[in-house]
């Protein structure tokens, strides 16, 4: 079920990548793997899904114990400073750094880890209170800020748009990400131009890719819809 979930995902990721004229090698697929048990874990690496997304630190812990080191993780959710050590020591690549706080401290702690975390800098494109992200009129200095830190790998743009009811809808925020990227790189903050864009979720991927998502983040079409909150 599983496996067959994934194969259908990345036929859909191949088809809107070709629409465009891209190369479906270039869009990767992360699996979001919040409130899935483990054995639905199990079945996603067992399919050959060996990279995947968690939100929440306590649950990614237990997760990347108990599935062991051929799995890649990278984090997506809001990352408390103080939890920066941690976010290091288990991740891959984090792709929710949006304040100047938040990137030093997980500089040092980098730094101490004797690593260079590769990083992703969050974007709140519609200015929503609710989420978290740079606003992009912030996203130049901290973009800079962050390039200067020896710890850090910044590869890329991440964005959670706003919730709308239609992908179609969406697509002029993947677009600004990538507009946004691009005008960055043409500023030369960086050595190299920022080649990642994390963008689109079960509802909306399709259009991510025609728009250039380089990772794409699902969860509810792989693994099934999420129980709600209690
Ligand atoms: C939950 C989540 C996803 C996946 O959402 P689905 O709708 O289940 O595909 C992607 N990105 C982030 C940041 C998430 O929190």
């Amino acid at each position: 079920m599983i496996a067959e979930n994934l194969r259908a995902v990345q036929e859909r990721i191949a088809a809107a990548a070709r629409r465009t004229g891209r190369d479906p090698a270039r869009v990767r697929l992360l699996a979001v793997t919040k409130g899935v048990d483990q054995d639905r874990l199990r079945q996603a690496v067992a399919a050959g899904q060996l990279l995947l997304g968690e939100n929440y630190l306590q649950e990614a812990r237990e997760k990347i114990r108990a599935l062991g080191p051929q799995v890649c993780w990278h984090f997506i959710g809001h990352l408390q400073t103080n939890k920066a050590r941690a976010a290091v020591d288990l991740f891959h690549m984090i792709h929710s750094v949006d304040r100047l706080r938040l990137a030093q401290a997980l500089n040092d702690a980098a730094g101490r880890l004797g690593k260079v975390q590769e990083v992703l800098l969050q974007v709140n494109l519609a200015g929503e209170e609710s989420k978290s992200g740079a606003a992009p009129k912030d996203v130049p200095d901290l973009l800079a800020a962050l390039v200067g830190m020896p710890h850090l790998k910044v590869s890329g743009l991440m964005a959670i748009p706003p919730w709308l009811p239609e992908a179609e809808e969406v697509r002029p925020y993947f677009r600004a990400l990538r507009e946004l990227r691009d005008r960055l790189a043409e500023q030369g903050l960086t050595a190299d131009p920022l080649p990642e864009l994390s963008m689109g979720m079960s509802g909306d991927f399709e259009v991510a890719v025609e728009e250039g998502a380089t990772l794409v983040r699902l969860g509810a079409l792989i693994f099934g819809p999420r129980p709600p909150k209690p």
